[in-house]
């Protein structure tokens, strides 16, 4: 079977039970502040274990894009060494929310395993959860007593908490879990050793291929479990090791799921692949690129560009992994990692189709991250090269910072180490990683506390689209400390308030006791922010006063002038990007956004810079319609079906429900699914006004503009400059034009002023050379000169050099405040030995400074103006000093 078979095989399989298919969600995260990526199956279900959000289907199965990269669970540093676990993998699932438990997951998932895909029955083994008495966890004797009906008793293992007890996090949904593994080693290997001993023991060829978590319990924070009212099932099992498992191979790379990166890499690399477990440096260089690039095409593709900070730099870093593994073992000094995106794209063309679609915009994003780190790494190995020459020996601190600042990977480091006869300090290396480690946790550690109940009632109702302001009840509230600052985070019943979301972010406002009429009522609560978690609305507060009533009713009302403006911005930036597409052409797509009541940041695809004249007809377009005043058309609750075939285009990296929100404004004009807040009509946004436009990362441009009170702000702004300008002028007709004559009288003048200089000087030479005096042998010149332009006076010491003989010339000026000082020492001199570089050391103490230069010119700045006569008084001390040498 091929691995389009082999998904498609479960997916029909699950179809079969009654269980809804659903898309994969995003590899990119929003909404959930313990997470970056996707990293299993459940994420996209989380809030229905949690309870926040209604159960859509009972049954549900999918294929899920995970990234294991990042937290609790990272696998990068095993990739590539090992044959079985990927940056990128995709999870099979299916799912029971509240409906089947224990006895069928089991069945079914032995059915398949068994019957469907014909695994033998004498190659699995199943673990079951022991219990723990210590933390009150009872044995899954259930599941222990289910598995029995269908395989050996003495195939059953039992499993301790670590592997076989299932937590989401330190509190929430948990329960046991039940792993199938599967032992691949050939016959006459299996009969040498019982495969029993070598499950859960990293063999790579006895491994795990599917878990079944049942979950039971939810965990509260003082560490007791509580019964979940409604138990589901969560399973996640490892396409890439099925599939190598139904192909026969002793490797996932050997499948057809990495097989075409590879082959392409080899023959572009002009070196072999040996295939399966091979350690060959060359095959795990292999083996890493192939890896990596479906974890950087599809973070890239769900929106996640690389960059300098948090899941940016992740995927920058995996990124570097890879192409400094190229570079190194496969000899590719060129750019060439990106070449992979087209057959990855290929390869997904119909399963994950976000990546065809945006293919040329991946493969140019990785490109240009390639040349820029190529070039680092040249850096970074000079580095090397240079740290090492100095005959330094490789400790921890340096091996990190190769790994973190030129994205070395420790075992390249080591190797480059080797061949220069040194080891690696790796427990050092470990201690700085561990310590990024800590500081990185500390600084997102949240405390969290439990949720404390405070009225019944259905979660969650925005009115915000409709009412600024809606008398509601506070469900609940919890405390939590992050960075050290204490917060509370309440939820209500209903809310007007806007969670930050699609680049807008969150309403701030106050929550009154509704009994106490009055708004001004000291007793408040301030919101400063809001944010979506998973399904709920969180309103933020750093206090609630004494005394709150918290169980009756309060009228909640946001602060309506930031509304407004906020409206304002997110309105323009619809606005925006159809002008967008109308000018630069449809290829436009939207890279980020941000929303707030100050301006619109708009980050979009587009291959060039955009020109002056462009962004001219991109805000002419915008103001044109904004006068048009065209009505807010606001459809909610669209199937997401409907919306797509009337042309309104979804983002990628976006997760959508069935249904969908339309903003309309002209329906012949701009057309997009979004979840925020509008104006009513164009005409309230005023104005608009690009302020800037510049590049975020490779085919990505940034706009960022202004609307609004902002906007008239910023004209009046450039208005002031103008009339200031203009008074400062003297009211002209056409300040341009003169500002142009005076730039050009500027600038005649100036070369008016230096050809005096140098004839001032030049007239000089004949009044300097007749005063000089003879001290022995030496012609001695001292003079503070009243000009301060330095090629006149080189000009002049350099001409006195030539007309008189045994010279010792010293001349001191000051310009405007700064001194500066000029030793001239003809030829005959030098050779008696003086030296103007070492004279002019000693003269410049004098006016604080420093200089020198060679024996017969040398020159000196300093900072104190009044020491210039002292420091020809001291030349001249010099002078009858080596005078009497001489
Ligand atoms: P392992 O112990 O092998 O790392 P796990 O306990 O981390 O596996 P789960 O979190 O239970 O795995 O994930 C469910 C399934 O997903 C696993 O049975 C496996 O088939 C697959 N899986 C997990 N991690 C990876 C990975 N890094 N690459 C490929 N497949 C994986
Ligand atoms: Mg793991």
């Amino acid at each position: 079977m091929t691995t389009k078979e082999i998904r498609q095989a479960f997916l029909d399989f699950f179809a079969g039970k009654g269980h809804q298919i659903v898309p994969s969600a995003p590899i990119v995260v929003k909404n959930d502040p313990t997470l970056m990526f996707t990293n299993a199956g459940m994420n996209q279900f989380k809030e229905i274990f949690l309870g926040e959000a209604p159960v859509k289907y009972a049954r549900v199965a999918d294929t899920q894009r995970c990234l294991r990269v990042s937290g609790k669970h990272n696998d990068l540093e095993e990739v590539g060494i090992d044959t079985y676990h990927h940056t990128m993998f995709e999870m099979l699932g299916n799912w029971s929310f509240g409906d089947y438990f224990k006895e069928e997951a089991i069945a079914w998932s032995w059915e398949l395993l068994t019957g469907v895909y014909g695994i033998p029955k004498d190659r699995l083994y199943v673990t079951v959860f022991e219990g723990d008495e210590k933390e009150g966890l009872p044995k899954d004797q259930e599941a222990y007593d289910f598995w029995k009906q269908w395989i050996d008793e003495d195939r059953i293992l039992l499993g301790n908490k670590k592997d076989n007890f299932w937590e989401m996090g330190d509190t929430g949904p948990c329960g046991p879990c039940s792993e199938i593994h599967v032992d691949c080693r050939p016959d006459a290997e299996r009969k040498n050793k019982d495969g029993k001993a070598l499950v859960n023991a990293d063999d790579p060829q006895v491994i795990e291929i599917w878990n079944n978590v049942f979950m039971q319990f939810n965990r509260l924070k003082d560490g007791s479990l509580q019964l979940l009212p409604a138990q589901h099932v969560d399973t996640g099992m490892g396409l890439e090791r099925l599939v190598r498992i139904l192909q026969n191979k002793s490797s996932n790379y050997d499948t057809d799921v990495f097989q075409p990166l590879i082959q392409f890499i080899s023959k572009e690399s002009a070196i072999a692949y040996n295939q399966g477990e091979s350690n060959e440096k060359t095959d795990i260089a292999m083996r890493v690129m192939a890896d990596h690039i479906r974890a950087i095409a599809f973070a890239i593709a769900d929106g996640q560009l690389p960059s300098n900070v948090k899941a940016g730099y992740v995927i920058r870093r995996i990124l570097r992994r890879a192409v400094r593994y190229a570079y190194t073992f496969l000899g590719f000094k060129e750019p060439f990692f990106n070449k992979l995106v087209p057959i990855l794209a290929d390869q997904f063309d119909g399963v994950f189709p976000e990546l065809k679609a945006q293919q040329d915009f991946v493969q140019k994003v990785i490109l240009e991250e390639e040349v820029s780190f190529l070039r680092t790494l040249a850096t970074g190995i000079q580095r090397f090269d240079k740290y090492v020459a100095e005959g330094n020996i490789v400790d921890g601190d340096f091996a990190f910072e190769l790994y973190d600042t030129f994205g070395f990977p420790i075992d390249l480091t080591e190797l480059m180490a080797r061949e220069k006869g040194l080891t690696v300090d790796m427990d050092g290396f470990n201690r700085a990683l561990e310590v990024q480690k800590a500081r990185s946790r500390a600084a997102t550690a949240v405390d969290t506390g439990d949720w404390i109940a405070v009225n019944e009632g259905e979660e969650n109702e925005f009115t915000g689209y409709d009412s600024q302001e809606t008398v509601a009840h506070i469900l609940k509230y919890r405390k939590i400390k992050a960075k050290g600052k204490e917060q509370y985070q309440i939820v209500l019943d209903r809310t007007p308030f806007y969670a930050e979301s699609g680049g807008q972010v969150g309403d701030t406002g106050f929550l009154y006791p509704a009994s106490a009429g009055s708004q001004e009522h000291e007793n408040s609560i301030r919101i400063t922010d809001t944010k979506k978690e998973n399904a709920l609305i969180i309103h933020f507060t750093d206090e609630i006063p004494e005394g709150f009533k918290l169980q009756e009713e309060v009228k909640c009302v946001i602060s309506k002038e930031r509304r407004s403006d906020i409206q304002n911005n997110h309105s323009a930036t619809h606005l925006l990007q159809a002008a967008l597409r109308e000018v630069l052409g449809t290829h436009v797509q939207q890279k980020g956004s941000l929303v707030n009541e100050d301006h619109l940041r708009f980050d979009f695809s587009h291959f060039a810079k955009v020109t002056d004249e462009e962004l001219d007809r991109v805000e002419a377009i915008v103001n044109q319609k904004v006068r048009e005043n065209i009505q807010l058309k606001e459809e909610r609750n669209v199937p997401f079906q409907e919306a797509l075939k009337r042309g309104v285009t979804a983002l990628f990296g976006e997760k959508y429900g069935d249904f969908v929100r339309i903003i309309t404004f002209d329906d012949h004009y701009s057309k997009e699914l979004c979840g925020g807040t509008h104006v009513k009509a164009t005409g309230q946004i005023g104005y608009f006004k690009i302020v800037s436009e510049s590049a975020v990362a490779a085919g990505v441009r940034r706009i960022e503009a202004i609307t609004g009170k902002a906007a008239e702000a910023f004209i009046n702004e450039q208005n002031k400059l103008v009339a200031t300008l203009k008074t400062l002028l003297k009211n002209p007709k056409d300040i341009t034009r003169s500002v142009e004559s005076l730039l050009e009288e500027n600038s005649k003048l100036k070369k008016e002023l230096e050809k005096n200089m140098y004839e001032k000087a030049a007239g000089f030479k004949d009044e300097l050379a007749a005063q000089a005096e003879k001290i022995g042998a030496i012609s001695f010149i001292a003079r503070k000169l009243d000009f301060g332009n330095a090629d006149a006076i080189k000009n002049l010491a350099y001409s006195l050099k030539e007309s008189v003989d045994n010279l010792f010339l010293v001349l001191g000026n000051d310009n405007e405040g700064k001194p500066a000082l000029t030793v001239m020492i003809s030829e005959d001199l030098v050779e008696k030995g003086f030296h103007a570089g070492n004279i002019i050391r000693e003269l410049a103490k004098e006016i604080k400074g420093g200089g020198g230069g060679q024996p017969f010119y040398a020159t000196a700045g300093g900072k104190d103006s009044s020491g210039l006569e002292a420091a020809l008084e001291k030349a001249k001390e010099i002078a009858i000093t080596l005078a009497e040498k001489a």
